[in-house]
C-alpha cells in the first residue's frame, strides 16, 4: 500500500488520560492500513519561515474500521500536539498514509511479546485487534505496558477483554496503594525473569521512547536474542544526555 494524502474530518476529540487524548476522525475516502503502521499529519504553518511540519501518529484504532482513532500524548509547546488538541469535529486535516513496517510478522513455532511505555500501545491495540493478528495468532502474546502512575493507564479495558494477551500493565511510581498489578518498569519485569523465560522463541516488538527500547534491547542480547527477532518504533529520543527518564 503506497502511502496517499487524506483529508480527515474530526469526528471527535476525548481525553483517555489527564495528558493522552484520542483523535478520532474519518477519511474522504478508504483508508487501508495494517496494524502498526503509521500516518504523517500535516501541521500547517508551523515549521521555520511559517512552513508546514509533519508529525507522526500510529494508529491506534482496528485497520478497516471508522473512525480512525490515534493516541496522541499533550507536549507541553509542542506544536504537533497542540494544533492535533485544538482542533473541533467537523474540522479538516491532512494526513499522508500508511507508513511504517512496525507490523505483525508471523513466524511458525514463535511466541510475542510487545513492549510499550506510553503511548508506545497504540500500535499494540491496532495489531491486536486486526484480523490478520487474530487470524495467525503466535503461541502466545504477552503485552507489557509501563506508565508511571494510574491515570495514564490506557486502553486497560480494550486489552483485557482479549483472551489471547497476557496483558501486564505496570506503574513504576503509583499514586494510591489500592494499585495491586505490577510495580516497576517493563524492564524491571524483563530482569526478573530466568531461565523459564522463552527469551529465545519470542519475537520482540518495542514502540515508545528511545531510552526505554535502548535499555530493553540491552537486555534482550544479554539474553542471547538475536537482531532479527527485535523490531521497534521510536517515538522520541531521550531528552536527557545521560538518556534517564521519567516512566
Ligand atoms: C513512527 C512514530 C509514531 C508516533 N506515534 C505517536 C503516537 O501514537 N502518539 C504520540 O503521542 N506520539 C507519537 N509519536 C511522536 C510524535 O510524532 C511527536 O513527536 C509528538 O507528538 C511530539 O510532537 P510535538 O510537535 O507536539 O512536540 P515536539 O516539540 O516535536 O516534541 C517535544 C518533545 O516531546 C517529547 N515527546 C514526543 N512524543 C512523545 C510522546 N508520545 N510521549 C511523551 N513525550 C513525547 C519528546 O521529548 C520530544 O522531543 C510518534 C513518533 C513516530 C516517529
Amino acid at each position: 500500500m503506497a502511502a496517499q494524502e487524506f483529508q480527515c474530518e474530526v469526528k471527535s476529540i476525548r481525553m483517555l488520560t489527564p495528558t493522552v487524548f484520542e483523535l478520532a476522525f474519518q477519511t474522504n475516502r478508504p483508508f487501508e492500513f495494517i496494524g502498526g503502521q503509521f500516518a504523517s499529519i500535516v501541521i500547517p504553518g508551523a515549521g521555520p519561515k511559517g512552513r508546514d511540519l509533519r508529525r507522526a501518529y500510529s494508529i491506534a484504532s482496528t485497520p478497516g474500521g471508522s473512525p480512525v482513532e490515534l493516541c496522541i500524548k499533550r507536549v507541553e509547546s509542542g506544536p504537533g500536539s497542540q494544533y492535533l488538541y485544538a482542533l473541533k469535529p467537523g474540522q479538516v486535516f491532512r494526513a499522508f498514509a500508511p507508513y511504517g513496517d512496525f507490523i505483525y510478522k508471523k513466524r511458525s513455532g514463535r511466541r510475542v511479546c510487545f513492549i510499550a511505555t506510553g503511548t508506545g500501545v497504540a500500535p499494540f491495540r491496532s495489531i491486536t485487534q486486526s484480523k490478520d493478528f487474530q487470524a495467525s495468532l503466535p503461541i502466545s502474546t504477552l503485552c507489557l505496558f509501563g506508565v508511571r502512575e494510574e491515570s495514564e493507564l490506557l486502553y486497560m479495558d480494550d486489552f483485557a477483554k482479549l483472551p489471547f494477551v497476557t496483558w501486564v500493565p505496570m506503574l513504576s511510581q503509583p499514586r494510591t496503594e489500592n494499585w495491586n498489578g505490577r510495580l516497576g518498569r517493563v524492564t524491571n519485569y524483563l530482569r526478573e525473569q530466568g531461565a523459564k523465560f522463552p527469551w529465545l522463541e519470542t519475537d520482540y516488538y518495542l514502540c515508545g521512547s528511545g531510552a526505554m527500547i535502548d535499555e530493553v534491547k540491552l537486555i534482550l542480547m544479554g539474553k542471547g536474542v538475536t537482531k532479527d527477532s527485535i523490531h521497534q518504533e521510536i517515538y522520541y529520543k531521550p531528552a536527557k544526555a545521560d538518556g534517564s527518564e521519567k516512566v
